[in-house]
């Protein structure tokens, strides 16, 4: 399925609604929350006239002094919805669509959303593009929640799209050099599934003989997909690691296979976010030998391990998926590296070793600030390759 299907729906449920009596509450909520995107509340309907303009008003004179309490109450304001975007909490899946929405209505140059295709129980799996259109640009793909209890690289990823769309105009030419491929939820239906039934669900929400068993969709992907028997994967449904009946027998893994495989821009990176393991991890995961650019990916994962330390303190291992963790068979970043030839394919394993999958809310944002300055400066060095070609063909 191409991703050309623009956007259109807007999701409305799980909303905080506010009456008349808390408007003003929310509003103030509103003003503190800094660094937030929010969909914009139905206006206020204003009610300045005063009494004596009402009775004199040509329309509600009929109804003049003896009415005017029942004309009152039409002069509430309505229930509004409020979806607030920000970063000191996790938010369920209509808020991080609202927000996408949002991004695209406010910056309409740079920033468009798709839906790149449906769920197993027919969810929208929604991407947004952030791009100056300019042609010779290459594209990096970010996405999060692959696993749906790992919030927090959902919260990551947002971050990273509303920093970069708000700071577009001032920031460093090595990100605005990118078309960015931006999937917030990649398993809305387990990410819904944890926020509503079982926080610590991981799979997607595919059926298996009648009994919802789900498959591992980073373990879905067709390179390297169920090799090494029951160690890189499994082929028992209730297995958390299950890999599927076949490769790409997922829609949100065949979602990402058909969007980078069709997106008119090459991919330079592709990361891919998880939790909790603090680490940088590459191809291979299907085996132990070292990927063929294992050295230029160790130095990326490298100078992305600096980038946190120095702004955080959290040292996050750099290596080989193999070597760092255990047989993965079937990942996105093996498929991404030997098929989709995306020469920069990481997992980034989010925080955190102390709590696991549930990152306090109070840490979210500081592991957006690491994460956007590990993303920065790999986006410096992946451009360097062709400064130095550009250099040494004019020497
Ligand atoms: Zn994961």
């Amino acid at each position: 399925m191409s991703y050309s299907q623009k956007s259109v729906s807007v999701f409305s449920k799980n909303v905080i609604t506010s009456s008349d009596s808390s408007s003003e509450q929310s509003e103030k909520i509103m003003k503190k929350t800094d660094s937030c995107t929010q969909t914009r509340p139905a206006r206020r309907r204003k009610s300045t006239l005063t009494q004596k303009q009402y009775i004199s008003s040509g329309t509600i004179q009929r109804c003049i002094s003896k009415n005017i309490k029942r004309i009152t109450p039409s002069e509430r304001p309505k229930r509004r919805k409020i979806l607030l975007m920000d970063w000191k909490r996790f938010h369920k899946l209509d808020v991080i669509y609202s927000f996408m929405n949002e991004l695209e209505k406010d910056f309409p140059a740079i920033c468009t959303v798709y839906v790149i295709g449906k769920s197993v129980e027919g969810r929208d799996i929604k991407m947004l593009k952030i791009s100056n259109s300019n042609a010779s640009n290459d594209a990096v793909w970010l996405d999060g929640s692959i696993h749906s209890r790992e919030w927090i690289t959902t919260a990551v990823v947002t971050y990273l799209a509303d920093f970069i769309v708000r700071n577009f105009q001032k920031i460093s030419t090595s990100i605005t050099n990118k078309d960015w491929y931006i999937v917030p939820v990649l398993n809305p239906d387990g990410y819904v599934y944890t926020h509503t039934r079982d926080r610590m669900w991981r799979k997607n929400r595919r059926r298996h003989d009648d009994e919802f068993v789900g498959v591992d969709l980073n373990r879905n992907f067709s390179f390297g997909w169920g090799i090494n028997g029951e160690e890189g994967s499994s082929e028992i449904p209730n297995n958390v690691f299950y890999r599927g009946p076949a490769p790409f027998s997922e829609p949100e893994s065949t979602a990402v296979r058909d969007t980078v495989l069709s997106a008119p821009t090459p991919f330079k990176v592709f990361l891919s976010f998880h939790s909790y393991y603090e680490l940088i991890i590459f191809p291979w995961g299907y085996k132990t030998d070292p990927c063929p650019d294992y050295l230029r990916l160790l130095e990326g994962g490298a100078i992305m391990a600096r980038a946190i330390f120095e702004n955080s303190g959290i040292i996050y291992k750099v290596g080989s998926t193999k070597d760092l963790t255990y047989y993965a068979c079937g990942t996105s970043t093996d498929w991404s590296y030997a098929i989709a030839k995306i020469p920069y394919s990481y997992m980034i394993e989010l925080r955190s070793k102390k709590y696991k999958f549930k990152l306090p809310k109070e840490q979210i944002i500081e592991t957006c600030y690491e994460i956007k300055e590990a993303v920065q400066a790999l986006m410096k060095f992946v451009d360097q390759p062709t400064q130095i070609s550009k250099n040494l063909s004019n020497s």
